[in-house]
């Protein structure tokens, strides 16, 4: 079967092709342009509208081979198919066509009708390699409508209360799809200038939004706040003495996310599929392997092999995992299919870090912090490996880069 690797980034070394990498490459697939997805590579595989998304957000020249959804093309002898993937505007999943062989790579996706993203597809495929950023059960997401209802009420309480209703949501994705939910309930909103940019893009390739304005100090009375995560805390809130804050994130869906989040409330409303899709994703791609990348990987592809499908996580504990598997299994020795008790004694939350801290292995102070986090329970960690104290450059990384779809908060809450 088609060899699938993962070096910071999927890597099909038969077809030379790399899949949403972190660093820059020859030529790669940019599933969508959320800043965790792009780099400056060289050449590069994309939608329309991921291809524009990009040039606001990554300065440079590349060659871009833009793609139409749904029809097949050869790019550098390689034949290749765009799906949406329903996740945001733009963005899209990778069809390759091997011989007599076919690979979906899912990017990140959601399978739930979004209003600023296209549908999502699929075709049944032999390899399937998906995110899994909420890959455990407890992420079952309610119904969108019911939660795009729990923030209007909670946007004309706040107002009603003479108070300014503030939702946090990524800038690219997220603060449109809330703008969106916002539509016909006789709110204003007002949108952070990084909204406004992304909003705008949207308005030139004929997307339609309800009637917004761009932030003002002054005249934030009786307005809704739509601003990154980021923004939390800042100066400009901070200015707002009158305010109730809201984070917008499937991450919601925990009971402490309030906290985490330091936020009033938090409702999820989710830009990527929640446990029920992910399952059903496969179901419907029904393919004769699956990688998952994301999140909580290892576990999801557990919960898919306790079910019959061979699945694994392109990470490094899970290749550990699979070669001890394949050596229990060869040799059928006592090992079983338990070799994963071997990373238990590392909380859940170090699997994915920020990429920038990816350097902390060499970080003393980080190192520290490990040992003390390898001695707790995994519940109690989060705080340890989120605080401030654990790196001391996060504020910068935050500002410059983002953190990869953490289980748990990162902080900013920049989860794209
Ligand atoms: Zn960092
Ligand atoms: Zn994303
Ligand atoms: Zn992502």
């Amino acid at each position: 079967m088609i060899d699938v690797r993962y070096e910071r980034g999927v890597y099909l070394p038969q077809h030379d092709l790399w899949l949403d990498p972190w660093d820059a490459k020859g030529c790669a697939f940019v599933s969508h342009a959320h800043s965790d997805h792009i780099a400056p590579h060289n050449e590069i595989i994309v939608s329309e509208r991921t291809a524009r998304l990009m040039q606001s957000r990554l300065a440079g020249e590349r060659i871009e081979h833009v793609l139409p959804f749904g029809e097949r093309r050869t790019v550098r002898r390689l034949d290749l198919m765009l799906l949406p993937a329903g996740h945001i505007f733009g963005s899209a999943q990778c069809f390759v066509f091997a011989g007599d062989e076919t690979l979906l790579y899912t990017g990140d996706f959601k399978l739930r009708p979004g209003k600023s993203a296209e549908q999502a597809e699929w075709h049944k495929a032999d390899t399937l390699v998906m995110e899994t950023t909420f890959g455990l059960p407890r992420y079952r997401f309610p119904p969108t409508e019911q939660v795009i209802d729990q923030i209007v009420t909670f946007c004309r309480e706040t107002i009603d209360d003479g108070q300014v209703p503030v939702l946090l949501g990524y800038s690219l994705g997220k603060a449109q799809e809330i703008l969106c939910s916002l539509k016909g309930a006789g709110l204003t909103p007002m949108l952070h200038g990084s909204v406004y940019q992304m909003t705008r893009i949207y308005e030139q390739f004929g997307q339609l939004f309800c009637k917004y304005v761009r932030y003002n100090a002054n005249d934030v009375a009786g307005k809704v706040l739509i601003c990154p995560p980021s923004a939390n805390r800042s100066r400009m809130l901070e200015s707002i003495p009158r305010k109730r804050v809201a984070m917008i994130s499937g991450w919601a869906v925990d009971a402490n996310a309030v906290y985490r989040y330091q936020v009033d409330a938090a409702f999820p409303l989710s830009d990527h599929a929640d446990y029920n899709d992910l399952v059903r994703y496969v179901d419907l791609v029904q393919p004769r392997r699956v990688f998952t990348l994301h999140g909580f990987a290892a576990e999801f592809a557990r919960d898919l092999r306790e079910h019959g499908v061979e699945a694994w996580a392109l990470t490094k504990e899970n290749q550990l995992e699979l070669q001890l598997e394949t050596l229990a299994r060869d040799s059928r020795s006592s090992i079983g299919s338990s070799p994963i008790g071997l990373d238990r004694d590392i909380c859940q939350c170090w699997r994915n870090h920020c990429r920038d801290c990816r350097k902390v292995g060499k970080n003393p102070l980080a190192c520290k912090l490990l040992a003390e986090a390898r001695s707790k329970a995994a519940s109690h960690c989060g705080d340890l490996f989120y605080g401030p104290r654990f790196c001391p450059e996060r504020s910068a990384h935050i500002a410059n880069r983002r953190i990869d779809h953490l289980p748990r908060d990162d902080g900013s809450g920049e989860i794209e």
